[in-house]
């Protein structure tokens, strides 16, 4: 009863999401930090109605009116509370996305990854929880799920495959690829596209995460988040602050099948944490030719992020994907079919009001696109 309840509701949600059909942006504002030189005046306030905000900047005030915006006293459940919906459709076998957007220090990793695993963690691990408790759910009504987790970081439009290290369990993307053709260069994989048109990553890791018994399924994700993490400890020894310069993405792909009817869903989620959004001449990039290259490479594909979203929004018959590694890694949750929702982190402080308004005003664009109706991609066994 209360699992047709539940499914009523996300069914009602679906429909809702469909009706909207424009991507969701939420806005969260984190709360200030030691690290702020003791300013406690916020450049933003938040209406109480959690959807209307402005900003002050240069003694300007700007209005913005979101889906969602967030107080910085919103915790890491209230936050979760307000996507876990959307993430659950992944299990009805949506392709469903989220971005955290922001300047460096805005609560992008924070929001996604959080710390640790009690209250502050933070959306994949609490998706991946509620994925594992619903797919255990779904089992009396004769559902079977397997899922496996990839992370991967793109860098200098190069995609690094974070789990290169791992090997439980681990099978390699696409039909009919090989293990022996395994590439062990992390920086050779490459984006290709199935007959269908859906992309994936040639080559990259994916780990099973048990979907029988919830408390091995989390302890297969702690594995897959500290093998990422090392991996970019690595990187970052060699390169400073890799993370802020580069997007991280985890995917988990879900397979489904009911065996009783013999319906086949097929359900992807993917969370990203962009590189940080601040401005070329702000990051110091100018002195040092890597450095310029690297701001670059960022600019571009964030840039190529906006490119495709004013492209979606315009109605316009090419939108182009194929301009950067993420948007064409993310296709699938970008055009027509999938579902996205953006995340836009801002730090409350004056000092980045400028880069706070660049941000809202990339959120606000993003708003405005229209996605068509998200599909399902589900199937039936012959
Ligand atoms: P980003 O990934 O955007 O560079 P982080 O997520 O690393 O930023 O956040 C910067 C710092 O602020 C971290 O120490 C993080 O723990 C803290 N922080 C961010 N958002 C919040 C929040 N909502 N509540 C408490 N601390 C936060
Ligand atoms: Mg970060």
């Amino acid at each position: 009863e209360i699992l047709k309840g539940e499914q009523i509701r996300r069914d009602l949600h679906n429909t809702i999401q469909e009706l909207r059909g424009n991507i969701r942006v939420f806005v969260r504002t984190r709360p200030f930090l030691p690290g702020d030189n003791g300013s406690t005046q916020s450049s933003l306030d938040i209406h109480p109605d959690g959807e209307n905000l402005a900003i002050e900047n240069r003694s300007k005030s700007y209005d913005f009116k979101f889906d969602k915006v967030f107080t910085p006293s919103s915790g890491q459940e209230a936050v979760f509370e307000e996507v876990s919906e959307f993430v659950q459709s992944a299990l009805d076998g949506y392709h469903v996305c989220l971005f955290s957007y922001g300047q460096t220090g805005s609560g992008k990793t924070h929001t996604m990854q959080g710390s640790g695993s009690g209250t502050m963690r933070g959306i994949i691990p609490r998706a991946v929880e509620q994925i594992l408790s619903q797919a255990k759910a779904m089992q009396k009504q004769k559902w079977k799920f397997n899922m496996t987790a990839s992370f991967l970081e793109i860098y200098n439009e190069e995609l690094k495959d974070l789990l290169v290290n791992m090997n439980e369990g681990t099978i390699t993307g696409g039909p009919g690829m090989s293990t022996r053709n395994q590439s062990k260069d992390q920086s050779k994989l490459s984006i290709r596209r199935e007959r269908d048109g859906r992309s994936y990553v040639a080559g990259l890791k994916k780990i099973a995460i048990d979907t029988e018994d919830s408390e091995i399924g989390m302890q297969c994700l702690k594995n897959v988040m500290s093998a990422a993490a090392r991996a970019r400890s690595v990187a970052s020894t060699k390169m400073n602050s890799v993370s802020s310069r580069s997007h991280s993405v985890f995917m988990l792909h879900l397979n489904g099948v009911n065996e009783d009817d013999g319906t086949i869903v097929e359900g992807a989620l993917n969370l990203c944490d962009l590189a940080g959004s601040e401005r070329l001449d702000r990051s110091g990039a100018g002195s040092d030719t890597k450095r310029l290259k690297e701001t670059q490479a960022i600019n571009k594909s964030l840039s190529c992020l906006g490119d495709v979203f004013t492209a979606l929004s315009n109605g316009s018959s090419h939108v182009p994907f194929r301009n950067s590694k993420l948007t064409y890694l993310l296709q699938d949750c970008l055009s027509g079919d999938g579902k996205a929702l953006m995340f836009v982190n801002l730090s409350p402080t004056i000092e980045s009001s400028s880069e706070s308004l660049c941000s809202l005003r990339f959120a606000q664009r993003v708003n405005q696109v229209e996605l068509g109706k998200a599909t399902k991609h589900v199937s039936y066994k012959k």
